[in-house]
């Protein structure tokens, strides 16, 4: 080649050779002119991936312990999902559900199985899943308990991530989700998080559901006492409300489970799935639950060109087969106890506090220390990925499939970094 000055290291690696890869520093710079800027990225531009680790355009490679907010559970470039994602693409990728096509019911079995509830109803995106189940809830107050029409109250946690959309926002706590974009939806009542007693307290007879994550991930991992979730399905049954567990990112394997609901033995009415069950590969999700729950929707009352693609369905169908049958749960139970105890080595040591459930950790770095960015960004330098979140709470989420050494390597960067920091380096 004559002219490599501003190439990347080659484009023989799966790059395509018509739009030869560029440096970090030139890309970064066209990514900041022509796209918005509502993402502050590390400075880091991902060319490849595989397994629990990306190679960058400069061919230096990291390890991913952000996993894509576990939509990457499974791995980068996992052998199984694109197999199946490969022999979908020849067949058949998309039908709209004007039609049945024949991944959709194989698919709907699967996911209904895996968590035993009866029926599934397929979007793409997280936030869609949210805001099915908050249409759903809301339906079910007015046509099964009986709610006046317009009136349907859900109450939420505060400090909750479910998404971004307007209706969403609307009762976020984060001034960046929701400053500037009002007016905002009604109907929606905030209760601090993990405070069962306030649950009670907000539920009246215009309540039609509660909404919570089972574990708080963009608050920054908190998982809350054993006994709260429980007591909120009490207080459900009792007052005839819906609980519905967001696990668009708890679930699917990120806490050794299935469901993160599992940890305390409780069944909501609805899941929220999404993220993981993507495979990565294309945005799937699902609200699941019981038909005298769904059963409230009926045809062209809610939809979704894309949702239940065949293609969808086909990652979908085998992200719960190798969770069902996959070494996955099983590594993560073998693992959290070594994050564990290592994120807790770091307390006192630059680190205010820390605390992990499954392959899921949270760590407050003193803010005399550092910032959450600027852990990040000397991590990152050390060929670690990791996002901060809140400041200076930085989240660990690598694939499920890390191995016990890489776990250990990159947890040996992060002391690096605080000792680094703390000697004033
Ligand atoms: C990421 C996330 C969402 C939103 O998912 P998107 O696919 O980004 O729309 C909803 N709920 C929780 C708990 C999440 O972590």
């Amino acid at each position: 080649m004559s002219n490599t000055r501003d190439l990347g290291p080659d484009t023989a690696h799966g790059g395509d050779p018509a739009e030869p890869a560029v440096s970090t520093s030139r890309h970064i710079e066209l990514a900041s002119t022509h796209s918005a800027h509502n993402y502050d990225p590390l400075p880091v531009v991902i060319a490849e991936g595989s397994g629990a680790w990306v190679t960058d355009v400069e061919g230096r490679r990291h390890l991913d312990c952000l996993a894509g907010y576990s939509a990457m559970n499974f791995g980068h470039h996992n052998p199984e999902l694109l197999e199946a994602a490969h022999r979908q693409l020849d067949r058949v990728t998309l039908t709209s559900r004007a039609f049945y096509n024949d991944r959709f019911a194989p698919f709907a079995t699967a996911l209904t199985e895996l968590v035993g509830k009866e029926q599934m109803l397929p979007m793409n995106t997280g936030a869609e899943a949210v805001e099915t189940g908050i249409k759903v809830a809301r339906k079910w107050g007015y046509e099964v308990k009986g709610v006046p029409d317009g009136q349907a109250r859900i109450v939420v946690a505060g400090g909750n991530f479910h998404g971004r959309t307007t209706t969403i926002i609307s009762f976020s706590e984060d001034p960046e989700a929701f400053g500037g974009f009002g007016p905002y939806t009604p109907g929606f009542r905030v209760v601090p998080y993990a405070d069962a007693d306030a649950v009670a307290a907000a539920i009246d007879d215009t309540t039609v559901a509660v909404l919570i994550e089972p574990v708080q991930g963009e608050a920054g991992v908190i998982v809350p006492p054993p006994d709260y979730l429980p007591r909120v399905r009490e207080i459900c049954d009792r007052e005839n409300v819906l609980l519905i567990a967001d696990e668009v990112q708890s679930g699917l394997g990120r806490t050794g489970t299935v469901r993160a609901c599992e940890h305390t033995g409780v069944v909501p009415d609805v899941y929220l799935f999404g993220k993981a069950l993507g495979g990565g590969i294309l945005p799937v999700s699902a609200v699941v639950a019981d038909a005298d729950v769904l059963g409230v929707i009926r045809p062209g009352q809610h939809g979704s060109t894309f949702g239940g693609n065949p293609l969808a369905c086909a990652v979908g169908a085998t992200v719960v087969r190798m969770l069902r049958d996959g070494p996955y749960l099983e590594n993560v139970r073998q693992l959290a106890p070594v994050l564990d105890t290592r994120i807790k080595e770091f307390v006192g040591n630059g680190v205010v506090s820390a605390r992990s459930i499954g392959l899921w950790a949270g760590i407050d770095v003193d803010p005399a220390l550092a910032t959450g960015r600027e852990l990040c960004e000397r991590l990152l330098g050390k060929g670690v990925l990791v996002k901060d979140t809140h400041g200076s709470t930085i989240r660990l989420s690598p694939p499920l499939i890390i191995t016990e050494d890489d776990l250990n390597w990159a947890l040996d960067r992060v002391g690096e970094v605080l000792a680094d920091l703390r000697a004033g380096n």
